[in-house]
């Protein structure tokens, strides 16, 4: 018996994560009190007219009685994601503990939750070509010896998880979008990590020389002037650069059977 109880908290413990971690990105519909019975949606005791006003958890969409709903207020991280809102709601007592704890999380991969996102909301659209440009460098950056994990740390200060997936957002770090500060630190990282890789003799030997004008200078995937290509991530001048890649081309003829 004892044991099925703990499956069933369990079970109910893991709906409940998945509920939560589901709002995250998908701003949740009010159902209305009849949809829970008119009980609370966390203790489950009765609330309505004569128990005192059910109160509304704007990131749940759910009603709670006045133990377990304290009118504290938070961002809802749904509605800065899609409607770039950044206005504080009502929330119930775990809501506000469950959004504390998950504010600095990188868990909002804003691509596949509103790719929409970069064409209106004028910070975001700012901010991916620096990210671009950063993922690019990232791995020069993680593998230079030269750079020493302090040193890297130190230029990093909170913004390792920036380094990877372009896409990747906390929602503090919407927060700092808004405010225009990722935008800058993001500039910093991206100008210490360019001008570090230009001059490093490790890394400018990991660097690209045009093939098709075979100019004698060193390109990297993160320069301006150059395009890289998708498939085999060679680097080219963006002027030589048409849209077919030449080495990606001679592979190609090479497994062809005449
Ligand atoms: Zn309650
Ligand atoms: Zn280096
Ligand atoms: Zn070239
Ligand atoms: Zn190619």
């Amino acid at each position: 018996m004892e044991g099925d109880l703990e499956r069933n908290n369990h079970i109910l413990g893991d709906r409940w994560e998945s509920m939560m971690s589901g709002h995250m990105t998908r701003i949740a519909n009010e159902k209305g009190l009849d949809a829970q019975n008119f009980r609370c949606a966390d203790c489950t005791s009765p609330i309505g007219i004569f128990y005192g006003a059910p109160r509304l958890c704007w990131y749940t969409g759910e009603y709670y009685c006045q133990n377990c709903h304290l009118m504290e207020e938070n961002m809802i991280p749904a509605r800065i994601i899609h409607n770039w809102d950044f206005r504080k709601h009502k929330v119930s007592k775990r809501t506000m503990v469950y959004l504390t704890q998950q504010w600095r999380d990188p868990c909002i991969q804003m691509d596949e939750v509103n790719p929409s996102g970069y064409r209106y909301i004028d910070e975001l659209k700012k901010l991916l070509p620096l990210r671009l440009q950063l993922a690019t460098l990232e791995p020069y950056l993680q593998t230079c010896r030269m750079l020493t994990p302090e040193l890297l740390s130190t230029r990093l200060k909170g913004l390792h998880h920036m380094l990877g997936n372009p896409h990747i957002y906390s929602p503090h770090d919407l927060c700092l979008v808004r405010d225009g500060l990722l935008y800058n630190a993001i500039n910093k990282l991206v100008q210490f990590g360019t001008k570090h890789v230009r001059q490093c003799a490790l890394c400018t030997a990991k660097g690209f020389v045009c093939e098709i004008c075979g100019k004698d200078e060193i390109i990297f995937a993160f320069d301006d002037m150059t395009s890289q290509c998708q498939q085999c991530k060679g680097v080219f001048h963006k002027r030589c650069f048409a849209d077919r890649c030449p080495r990606c081309e001679r592979r190609h003829n090479r497994n062809t059977p005449l």
